[in-house]
Formats: C-alpha cells, sequence, structure tokens
C-alpha cells in the first residue's frame, strides 16, 4: 500500500489523481472517471490542472499545486496536453513540458504500452487481418537514460565539417531497474520476454545483453529471448503473435512502440503506463494519443484509450488485477457488441462510448 492512501472506518481509500489536461483531454477523463466509480471500490479523486489549461489558469504548464496532487496520488490518470494556442510560447511554458515534468519529478522510468486487438477492429489494423488478430502484447520502453540524455552537441572536425553527436549509454543500474520490470511482468503474464538490442555493433547494447543475461538466472520461469531491433521491427510485422512482453532501451522502445500502436488499430484504443517501480506507486497512466485539437469539444473522442489507461492504473498501481480485467472485458463486449465512435467508423458520441462501456460492466 503507498504511504499516501488514507484510513476511513478502517477501509483504505486510494487517491486519483485527475489530471485532465487541454482538448479533448477533459472528454476522455471524465469518461474514465464514470468507469472507476461505476466499480465501487473505495477511491477518491482529486482533480488539478495541467498544460495550456495550468498556463492561462496558473501561468505555469506544471503548477507546484498540481506537482504536490500528483506526488500525493496512489497514482495519476493523465488525458493530454497541447493547446494551439500555446505555440509561440517559450519552450518551457509549453503545456507539452508538463508531462516530461511530471516524469522528471515523479521518477516514472519505465513506460508500458499494451499493444492489443480488440476482436472487431481488424480491419482498422494496418496489418492484414489475419496477421493483426495476432497482437497481443506489452513493449517495456525505458524513459530517463540512452542517446537522448547523453552528452550531445555540435563540433567542428579538423577540415572543417560541422558534425552533430549524441552519446548513447546505459549503466548496470539503469539496465537491472527496467529489465527487472520486464521480468516481473513477464513472470505474470505468458513467461516469455524478449529484450530488444543492437550488440552486434554498439557496446552499450552488449552491456544491456549481459545484464539482462545475468538476470535471467533469477527468473527461471520466464523464457528469455535476446533480438536485435532491426530484425525485431520486421518481426513486429511479419509475425507479432511470437511477442508477449518486449523491454528495450529509450531510442529502440520509442520507434518499436509507435509501429506497434499503428499494428493495433486507431490511436484511439491505446493506453499507456508510466511507473517508477515495478510496484507502481505514484504511477501515471494516459491514453498515448494527444490534444487532438482538431476534435474537441465535439464529442468525437474516442474514450477508450483512456478507459483503458485507468484499467492499468487499477493493475499496476491499485493491484486489483480482477477490476482491471473487468474494465478490459467491458470495452471489449462494447466493441464487441458494435460500440464505435468515428474513428472506428462509428458515429458514437464520447459520452455514448462511456455509456456502452458502463452498459457493458454491469
Ligand atoms: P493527437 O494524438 O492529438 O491527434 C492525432 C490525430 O488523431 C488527430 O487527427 C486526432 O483527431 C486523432 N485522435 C487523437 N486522439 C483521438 C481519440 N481519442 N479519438 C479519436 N481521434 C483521436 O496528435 P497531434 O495532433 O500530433 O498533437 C496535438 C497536440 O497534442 C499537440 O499539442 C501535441 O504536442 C500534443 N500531444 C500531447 C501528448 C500527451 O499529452 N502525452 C501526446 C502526443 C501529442
Amino acid at each position: 500500500m503507498a504511504a499516501n492512501s488514507s484510513s476511513l472506518n478502517g477501509t483504505h481509500v486510494k487517491t486519483i489523481a485527475i489530471l485532465a489536461g487541454d482538448g479533448i483531454g477533459p472528454e476522455v477523463t471524465a469518461q474514465a472517471r464514470r468507469v472507476l466509480e461505476a466499480l465501487n471500490l473505495d477511491l477518491a479523486f482529486e482533480e488539478a490542472v495541467v498544460g495550456g489549461a495550468a498556463f492561462f489558469a496558473a501561468g505555469h504548464p506544471l503548477p507546484p499545486e498540481t506537482l504536490d496532487v500528483a506526488r500525493r496520488a496512489d497514482a495519476i490518470l493523465f488525458g493530454a496536453v497541447g493547446d494551439p494556442r500555446c505555440d509561440a510560447l517559450e519552450r518551457a511554458l509549453r503545456p507539452e513540458q508538463a508531462i516530461l515534468g511530471l516524469r522528471a519529478a515523479l521518477g516514472l522510468f519505465a513506460n508500458l504500452r499494451p499493444a492489443t486487438l480488440f476482436p472487431g477492429l481488424e480491419n482498422a489494423s494496418a496489418l492484414r487481418p489475419e496477421v493483426a488478430r495476432q497482437i497481443d502484447m506489452v513493449i517495456l520502453r525505458e524513459l530517463n537514460g540512452d542517446v537522448y540524455f547523453g552528452e550531445k552537441g555540435f563540433r567542428t572536425a579538423a577540415n572543417g565539417t560541422r558534425e552533430g553527436f549524441d552519446i548513447m549509454s546505459y549503466n548496470e543500474a539503469e539496465v537491472r531497474r527496467i529489465a527487472t520490470v520486464g521480468f516481473e511482468m513477464a513472470k505474470r503474464r505468458k513467461g516469455t520476454l524478449h529484450s530488444i538490442d543492437k550488440a552486434n555493433v554498439l557496446e552499450t547494447s552488449q552491456l544491456w545483453r549481459d545484464v539482462v543475461t545475468a538476470m535471467s538466472a533469477d527468473y527461471p520461469e520466464v523464457t528469455l529471448t535476446h533480438m536485435y531491433v532491426d530484425n525485431a521491427a520486421m518481426q513486429l510485422v511479419r509475425n507479432p503473435g511470437q511477442f508477449d512482453v518486449m523491454v528495450t532501451g529509450n531510442l529502440f522502445g520509442d520507434i518499436l512502440s509507435d509501429q506497434a500502436s499503428m499494428c493495433a488499430g486507431s490511436i484511439g484504443m491505446l493506453p499507456s503506463a508510466s511507473l517508477r517501480a515495478w510496484s507502481g506507486d505514484n504511477g501515471l497512466y494516459e491514453p498515448i494519443h494527444g490534444s487532438a485539437p482538431d476534435i474537441a469539444g465535439q464529442g468525437k473522442a474516442n474514450p477508450c484509450a483512456t478507459i483503458l489507461s485507468a484499467a492499468m492504473l487499477l493493475r499496476h498501481s491499485l493491484d486489483d488485477e480482477a477490476a482491471a480485467k473487468r474494465v478490459e472485458a467491458a470495452v471489449s463486449a462494447a466493441l464487441i457488441g458494435g460500440a464505435r465512435t468515428p474513428d472506428l467508423g462509428g458515429t458514437m458520441t464520447t459520452s455514448e462510448m462511456g455509456d456502452a462501456v458502463l452498459a457493458a460492466l454491469m
């Protein structure tokens, strides 16, 4: 139990921070909150402004009060940030800085992106239906290290040519930390873990591979396979059914998770979690999409990605697998029953889609 849970009449009330953000963020988080409330768990909700909404209300995309709410909570349900009215602001004040600030302040280093094709959505995938049907995996991406955070800059070589450089590195502790999440997740799923690297040419990857291999002795129930990232990208579209949990570094995970998401259908269907430990305390859960200003305020947004993010919150931060499965089954049943927002080829509004999921939950 997180230290921030409060006790009321002997029951432990878990606090969920809702940071709805901008554009369609408030529309989709409202539906996810309805679903969480319908589960009749001991949950308390605390809302706070973030992103462009926070900039206009408080002068900063991540005001200290919002960070306090996030820190106090057992888990954070995040909508999306991004507002075209903020495009001309200096970078530090842009809405998107809020999510980077939250990840850094809360030490969220493990990004989980499940990619699952729900029955009935085969034609939304970029893959052939019989291949798309195999997709049910989680890509686990390290968020705080790798080439994105190494020394970087521009320099001029002896012959006067300008060059850019970005240093790639991982240390053993960083690899162990993310690989632990990967092994633990694999243990709870199908017992297989693919570790993705480029150890044939990169020393960073060789160290990654050595550490993961050594750790596998502690997880005899998990079958570990190493795969080079170029092969993994190819296998992901050729035979995605072979993957269940993939663990990889920041750069490779960035690319592979976007590839996997489009294999699984609409952007409106894909949830994510960012964790700072396997236990999931203080985890942040959000749809992979942004604030979609083109459809904001029109009731066209698909809330399923956020509802499925709430299911991940139940699983990883509240340790309530049964409730998580109930929510996922309700989304699946609603889709099988024909519920479709415009991104899925239907006409339902955001709240009608929420109604359909709630009806399937009862
Ligand atoms: P986007 O994900 O917001 O939208 C891309 C396209 O997908 C749009 O056509 C949009 O209408 C559609 N779409 C997105 N979510 C949908 C949903 N739930 N249902 C139906 N259709 C949906 O990406 P973008 O347009 O590149 O970015 C818009 C803003 O969001 C930008 O300011 C960007 O920086 C921000 N952004 C924020 C996050 C985040 O908060 N984590 C992530 C990505 C982008």
